[in-house]
C-alpha cells in the first residue's frame, strides 16, 4: 500500500490527559503511523454525556502505509495499552483515557460493519473542525467535495478553547 495521509482525532478526559495524548503521539509513532502535522491542544466541553470532566482534544495528520482496517486495529491497540476500558462495566460516550478516531484516510470513503470514513460525526463536532482545519484549511470533505471550513458554522455551540500550540 503506497502511503496515504489520514486525518485521525485524539482525546482524554480522564487522569493526566495531556501526558495520555502524548503517550499516544509516541506509539503511533512506534506503530509506524507518522505524524506530519499537529494541531494545538483544546479544552473542550464535554458533548454527549453530562457530568463528566472537560476533554483534552487535538488533531493529527499522518502518514501510514496500512489499510483502513489495519489502521483501526492498531489504533484500538494504542487505546488498549494506553488503559482504555471498552465494553463491560464503560459508560458509552463516557469518561475515556484515550479516544482515537480515524477522520479521513486520503479521499477514500467506506462503510462497513467496524468503520465508516469519513468519521461519521465528524462534521457536527466543533471539537474535531476547529483543530482540523488549523492544519488543514483548504482540506475538502471526500462526499461532497466541498471545503471543510463551510461546516464549521453549522457544527455545535460546544464550548472550547485552545489550550497550547
Ligand atoms: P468509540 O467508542 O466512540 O471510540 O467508537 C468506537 C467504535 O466505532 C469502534 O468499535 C469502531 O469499530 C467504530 N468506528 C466506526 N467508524 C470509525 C472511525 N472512522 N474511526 C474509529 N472508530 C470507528
Amino acid at each position: 500500500m503506497p502511503a496515504k495521509v489520514v486525518y485521525l482525532s485524539l482525546g482524554s478526559n480522564l487522569g493526566d490527559r495531556e501526558k495520555f495524548l502524548n503517550d499516544a503521539l509516541e506509539l503511533l509513532a512506534q506503530h509506524q503511523i507518522q505524524v506530519i502535522a499537529r494541531s494545538s491542544v483544546y479544552e473542550t466541553e464535554p458533548q454527549d454525556v453530562a457530568n463528566q470532566p472537560w476533554f483534552l482534544n487535538m488533531v493529527v495528520a499522518c502518514e501510514t502505509r496500512y489499510f483502513p482496517l489495519q489502521l483501526l486495529t492498531v489504533l484500538q491497540r494504542i487505546e488498549r495499552d494506553l488503559g482504555r476500558v471498552r465494553g463491560g462495566s464503560a459508560v458509552r460516550r463516557g469518561p475515556r483515557s484515550i479516544d482515537l478516531d480515524i477522520l479521513l484516510f486520503g479521499n477514500a470513503i467506506l462503510e462497513m460493519a467496524q468503520l465508516t470514513i469519513p468519521h461519521p460525526r465528524m462534521l457536527e463536532r466543533r471539537f474535531v473542525l476547529e483543530p482540523l482545519l488549523e492544519i488543514a484549511p483548504d482540506l475538502k470533505f471526500p462526499l461532497t467535495n466541498k471545503p471543510l471550513r463551510n461546516y464549521l458554522a453549522a457544527a455545535s455551540g460546544q464550548k472550547l478553547h485552545k489550550r497550547s500550540s
